[in-house]
């Protein structure tokens, strides 16, 4: 049965002028409607967070109370996880049994900004003169503007939403077109968690419309952008207009990293999880192994063998690895670099592109061989593409890791603690992997440097990133006049 969605706006949803129908990339058939939002519908969302955040009570509200509504809507996204589970499935195409831990960490998130909420706080300073005391406050930044990719659509949602609410702001969300049930169903809801209207709303549609409004509306004040490079700066450029800040996380080409002295079975497994986990539309994936020479052939040949076994089809076969490509232009785009990459002499190994009916799925690709000057050692693919380079030293794998315009995620497999330490502050990722890769913790601040953006999700930076501070001075007693006579 086709879902049908319209914006969500103070608790209302408007019905649209126009829809965007959500194929689902599996299965050929209609799933969801969404409604086609254009800039008045931002407009009218923008006004309501902003309305919400000046005289509204959330922002001003005990934090124990805002925290009791995060946990309210922790508890509810938990009774309905099956149920998002599997709209995730349709609208992404991504294995169930993926998406109901996608879901799972929705709660979690939703939880963990709970209790932060209540550890927020500002500084005091009793140290500055007899008769003053200077007291600094933590403040929600105010009205936020949250643009969100397909590949994760309610997790990605839930490294921002939670976070941005603890602190007391208010938020509009523009999900991807492809993806946007999760978001209106958890703004929903919410609403059902008793979420003050306002605080939370939704505006659909594309991404240079809805998404371009939202980033240069005046009313908005400060943007959280998860994307591509390209469209990352345009936020970035137009949030700049009226001052607003940006927090952007964008693209990725990370490598997993084997030496020699590595536990190969525990390193194959994560070389094989890290680039072809989600189809490997992951913007942390480690598209590039990096293997030392003399276990090179041997490793390749085990991880070859096993990304031959991996299981791809219907999403909602329990057993499925990996599901479907998001829309035919990911999978045309991919298979663009896979073509580029067998021009350049890169040797394909495995991987084959399964076409049935309407749906598009893709076998797991690598390619040996690779050198630094091909296309596919540098530019982010975001599909289920390996790239395999040799390395000798040290040195050489560390130059390699680095060479890229990215820096967002690399993972180091080694037994030696000198090699793994001097690797964790030599890469110039934001993340690091010891012998795991694709791992994190809701206290582990999550983002990227250079191409990969700037600002961090997650743990106490993750609170902090939607705050502004206030700095206030006291004085008691009479003050000294300035301009004595
Ligand atoms: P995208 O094209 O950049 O889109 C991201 C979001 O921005 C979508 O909601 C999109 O809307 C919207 N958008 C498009 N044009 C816009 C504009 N002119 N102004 C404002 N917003 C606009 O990225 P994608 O294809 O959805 O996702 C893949 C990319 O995201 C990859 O590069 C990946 O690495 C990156 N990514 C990064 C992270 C991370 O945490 N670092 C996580 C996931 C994905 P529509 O597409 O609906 O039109
Ligand atoms: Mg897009």
């Amino acid at each position: 049965m086709t879902r049908i969605y319209g914006h969500f706006i103070h608790n209302a949803s408007p019905q649209p002028s126009s829809w965007i129908e959500r194929i689902s990339p599996a299965h050929g058939t209609v799933v969801a409607k969404f409604a086609e939002g254009q800039d008045s519908d931002v407009d009218a969302a923008v006004r309501a967070a902003r309305a919400a955040f000046d005289t509204g009570p959330w922002p001003h509200m005990d934090a124990e109370r805002r925290a009791s509504v995060l946990e309210r809507v922790a508890a509810l996204v938990a009774d309905n996880l099956e149920r998002l589970a599997r709209i995730e499935v349709e609208e992404v195409g991504k294995p169930i049994r993926f998406a109901r831990h996608d879901m799972q960490t929705v709660v979690a998130l939703f939880k963990y900004a709970a209790g932060l909420a209540m550890q927020l706080h500002g500084l005091a300073y009793s140290t500055i003169g007899a008769k003053r005391t200077g007291i600094v406050l933590r403040e929600p930044v105010g009205v936020v503007g949250l643009i969100i990719p397909w590949n994760f659509p309610a997790e990605t949602l839930a490294k921002k939403l939670p976070f941005a609410l603890a602190a007391g702001c208010t938020c509009v969300v523009k999900p991807s077109e492809l993806t946007s049930g999760t978001a209106l169903e958890l703004a929903s809801l919410a609403a059902q968690a008793d979420m003050p209207p306002g605080v939370i709303n939704v505006v659909t549609g594309y991404g240079d419309v809805v998404g371009s409004a939202l980033s240069g509306h005046p009313g908005v004040d400060m943007l959280s952008f998860t994307g591509s490079t390209r469209v990352g700066r345009h936020v970035i450029a137009r949030a700049g207009e009226h001052i607003a800040r940006s927090a952007v996380e964008l693209g990725g080409k990370g490598a997993t990293i084997v030496f020699r002295d590595a536990d190969v079975e525990a390193a194959v497994d994560g070389a094989l999880a890290s680039v072809f986990f989600n189809q490997g539309e992951c913007c942390v994936a480690g598209s590039r192994l990096l293997v030392q020479r003399d276990i090179a052939d041997r490793f390749v040949e085990k991880l070859v063998g096993k990304a031959n076994a991996l299981r791809v089809g219907d999403p909602f076969a329990e057993t499925t690895d990996l599901g479907a490509m998001i829309h035919r232009q990911q999978l045309d785009r991919v298979l663009g670099h896979v073509d580029a990459a067998r021009r350049e002499g890169a040797k394909q190994l495995c991987g084959e592109v399964m076409l049935s009916c309407e749906s598009l799925f893709m076998k797991p690709v690598i390619f040996d061989h690779v050198q630094p000057s091909m296309g596919i050692f540098s530019e982010e693919i975001f599909g289920p593409v390996l790239s395999v380079t040799r390395f000798d030293s040290p040195q050489e794998a560390l130059a390699l890791a680095n060479q890229t315009d990215y820096a967002l995620a690399n993972s180091v497999w080694t037994s030696d603690l000198d090699t793994a330490l001097e690797f964790t502050k030599r890469l110039r990722s934001g993340i690091v992997w010891i012998n795991t890769a694709l791992d994190g913790a809701l206290q582990l601040p999550f983002g990227g440097n250079r191409s990969s953006g700037f600002g961090r999700e997650l743990g106490e930076a993750g609170i902090e990133e939607f705050t502004t501070l206030k700095s206030v001075l006291i004085h008691t007693g009479k003050r000294q006049p300035l301009f004595a006579p």
